[in-house]
């Protein structure tokens, strides 16, 4: 079986005559993380990283993007649009490249880390500069494909969500039952939402939700959308998200927090994960280990097993990556080096 869709057919909104697009995305690693766990003052074997970044594009978007393109296609779609920080963009260049689709991507002009660009443009998308923000993409994606007639593959799609939620189903399978916290971004809010509802259908027990957001692009921790949101984490620069409801309703429903981690404790859990963990995620990914490692410093250790999310690879965005401070030299040919 390949791919989500097979593996997980009979709680999909899938019929036989569905067309299955699909890379095989999905059955991500779930990584025991001792180390980290050691940081946060936790028992060995308790911390978990759910590393999304193994997925075909290098992020958890190709979870609801599978299932976005084959509704598409079966519904004969003439294309599919997006607006995107990255992510969403090279996910559905890619998938549409497989299904044959025409894909455009409304991209907030220089905001969107060069990896991701690098894959839209590769996978043949075509590429709309929004001048602004995530927001203001958003809005003029959606204007343009209704009245156009393009299928939206961005998490307003509802199919984008069901695809997303198998990676509850994966982190249950993997440790045995579920985790009794789940730490993890939160950008435009779609995947904590999708989470939520795959931890429901399963039954039984549930995490508490732990939702990050960069403190510079916190709408749901202040209460009110955010004009002019500002983080180096570009894949949660999002200043009023679209799954709004959805987060709040999985925070207030599991018990958990959505709260604001600064950009210094984002990069610092980022080069922690890389460092410390063998585990390269991209900026916005390290926010929920972020906020991890700030409750813990601030006596709030949460109890039980930790799950948290890695949400995309640190490969995206080399220009943060270079930034990291390294010991480098240079070899001179007949002096003695010494290591
Ligand atoms: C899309 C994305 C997020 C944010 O996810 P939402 O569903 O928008 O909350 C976080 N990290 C990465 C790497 C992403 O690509």
């Amino acid at each position: 079986m390949s791919g989500l869709i097979a593996r997980y057919r009979d709680r999909l909104p899938v019929t036989a005559a569905t067309p299955i697009v699909t890379l095989d995305e999905g059955a991500t690693p779930l990584l025991r993380a001792d180390r980290l766990a050691a940081a946060a003052g936790l028992r060995l074997g308790s911390v978990h990283l759910k590393f999304e970044g193994a997925n075909p594009t290098g992020s958890f978007k190709d979870r609801g993007m599978t299932l976005a393109m084959s509704k598409a296609l079966e519904e004969h779609s003439r294309g599919v649009l997006c607006a995107s920080t990255g992510n969403t963009a090279a996910s559905a260049a890619a998938y549409s490249a497989r299904a044959g689709l025409r894909c455009v991507v409304f991209l907030p002009r220089g905001a969107v880390a060069a990896g991701k660009l690098a894959q839209a443009m590769m996978h043949g998308a075509e590429i709309v500069d929004v001048p602004g923000n995530f927001d203001e993409a958003l809005a003029a994606a959606l204007a343009v494909a209704a009245e156009q007639g393009f299928t939206v593959v961005n998490s307003s799609n509802p199919y984008r969500i069901e695809g997303q939620k198998t990676a509850a189903f994966e982190v249950v399978e993997a440790l045995g039952r579920a985790p009794d916290f789940q730490f993890m971004p939160v950008g435009n809010a779609g995947n904590i939402t999708a989470y939520w509802k795959g931890y429901k259908e399963l039954g039984g027990a549930r995490p508490k939700m732990m939702g990050f957001q960069a403190a510079g692009a916190a709408p749901l921790v202040l209460g009110h959308a955010v004009k002019n949101p500002k983080t180096l984490a570009t894949a949660i620069r999002i200043g009023d998200p679209y799954s709004r409801a959805g987060a709040l309703a999985a925070r207030d429903e599991s018990g958990g927090a959505i709260a604001a981690v600064s950009d210094a404790e984002i990069v610092a859990a980022y080069r922690f994960l890389a460092r410390e963990e063998g585990v390269f995620c991209e900026p916005a990914s390290a926010a929920g280990v972020a906020g991890l490692l700030k409750l813990a410093r601030a006596g709030r250790k949460p109890r039980g097993v930790v799950v948290c999310v890695l949400t995309g690879h640190g490969l995206k965005d080399p220009e943060t990556a270079q930034k990291t401070p390294c010991r480098r030299r240079t070899f001179r040919a007949g002096r003695r080096f010494q290591l």
